[in-house]
């Protein structure tokens, strides 16, 4: 067993935490206020090679797993920058294409995404179905060659970036009534695709759309993979990516809040000679986040080892474990330096009140805390499904 990354994972944990730095949380406050993205950091990791370093080196990429893409979205959200359209494209959509896509869905795809001139988001949630994936109401029906796609999907992230987003429908001949999954490739700019963006009170440069399919039409090639087996397995290929990643992200974000408050609570004195951090009450909080953030970090490193050995099952419940533990040891540490900071903590320019949206969300999203309970319970504990 060993704790320790290899030099070259070091090197990269080290390449992009001075990035990550060079940018700051300043920046992505001001890009997210400014209604704007963070073009400018993400075309310089995508020409750093830090956006594919996930995806095989024939098709442009680094060759390596999960592993290097959570440090890469750990140590961009521990320099304040916590770019969530990483778990989306590199970790779901490239993933998913790399496992299950066509050559020539590879060959086509996945240099854009490793270079990051190309985005492609990931459109499963709906309205109706919630956290129930069983009823997915959007339909793709064969007419000739092409696909008709009709459907509403919700929450769904980066879409004004992307040039295709990757929408999850049930095939209409299923005559089983059970899930038959398919995933298409659409354009975002394809006839009878339309958005609306939802306001939401998280402060990020990314947004979140409300997407309507109205007849919308694919050729024949859009349907990811060879034929319509590939649908379940795909879709199953991107939940342990999304997972350790997005826990990748909240534990940098928590690594990001407790840096902030013990630079401040180490300095910041109001009575006498003392810094408030020497009070117990001030960083005890903090030391107890900071346990909690170190323990989702050992579940995350756990889950991404174990994916990268290709044990799918044993990385399932470990990154499930990881997602949850980092969910919680994320919105912890942001509460508690908000706190540890007074009114400081508050304002825009001290910089840990702006990540108290994200950091909620990342108990909800992408899989809610309830529902990663419900698989612990059932997969772990063996018990009785209560739906
Ligand atoms: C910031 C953000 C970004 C997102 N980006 C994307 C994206 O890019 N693509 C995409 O497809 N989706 C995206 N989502 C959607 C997200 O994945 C869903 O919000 C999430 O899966 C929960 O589904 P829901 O909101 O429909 O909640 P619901 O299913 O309505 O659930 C509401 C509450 O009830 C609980 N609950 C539901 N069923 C059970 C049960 N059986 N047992 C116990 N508790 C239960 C849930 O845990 C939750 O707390 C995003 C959401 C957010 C907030």
């Amino acid at each position: 067993m060993t704790f320790d990354l290899t030099p070259e994972q070091d090197q990269l944990r080290d390449a992009v935490r001075a990035l990550g730095r060079r940018y700051g949380h300043g920046y992505f406050v001001e890009k997210a206020k400014a209604g704007e993205h963070t073009s400018e950091l993400w075309t310089e990791a995508g020409r750093l090679g830090y956006l594919g370093v996930n995806i095989p080196t024939e098709y442009g990429g680094g060759g390596g797993g999960i592993t290097e893409l959570a440090i890469v979205c750990e140590e961009l959200a521990a320099a304040g920058c916590p770019l969530l359209l990483l778990v989306v494209s590199p970790a779901i959509a490239a993933t998913v294409i790399t496992r299950h896509g066509t050559e020539e869905q590879r060959k086509r795809h996945l240099p854009g995404l490793a270079d990051g001139s190309a985005k492609i988001v990931f459109a499963i949630t709906e309205p109706e179905a919630g956290s129930n994936f069983h009823r997915l109401g959007t339909v793709a029906r064969r007419d000739g060659d092409d696909w008709v796609l009709n459907g509403r999907k919700c929450y769904i992230s980066g879409v004004d970036e992307a040039g295709h987003v990757l929408v999850v429908a049930r095939t209409e001949d299923s005559s089983t009534g059970k899930l038959k999954p398919a995933l298409f490739l659409v354009p975002t700019d394809a006839a009878g695709l339309t958005r609306s963006k939802l306001d939401m009170e998280i402060v990020s440069p990314e947004n979140q759309f409300l997407l309507y399919l109205d007849d919308v039409r694919v050729p024949a090639d859009a349907l990811l993979g060879e034929s319509l087996d590939a649908g379940l397995p795909a879709l199953f290929a991107g939940l342990n990516p999304e997972r350790i990643t997005v826990a990748a992200m909240g534990a940098g974000t928590g690594r990001y809040a407790i840096e902030r408050a013990s630079e401040y609570t180490a300095t910041r004195k109001v009575w006498g000679g003392r810094s408030i951090g020497s009070h117990q009450g001030v960083s005890h909080p903090l030391a107890h986040a900071a346990v909690q953030v170190e323990l989702a970090r050992l579940m995350i490193q756990k889950a991404a080892t174990l994916y990268d050995a290709g044990r799918d099952l044993e990385a399932g419940v470990a990154g499930n474990m990881a997602k949850y533990a980092a969910g919680e040891a994320a919105a912890l540490a942001v509460d508690t330096a908000v706190q540890a900071l007074g009114g400081a903590g508050m304002t825009t320019e001290y910089g840990v009140a702006t990540l108290l949206g994200a950091v909620r969300a990342g108990r909800i999203a992408p899989v809610s805390r309830e529902m990663i309970l419900n698989f612990v319970a059932q997969h772990v504990l063996g018990q009785e499904k209560s739906y």
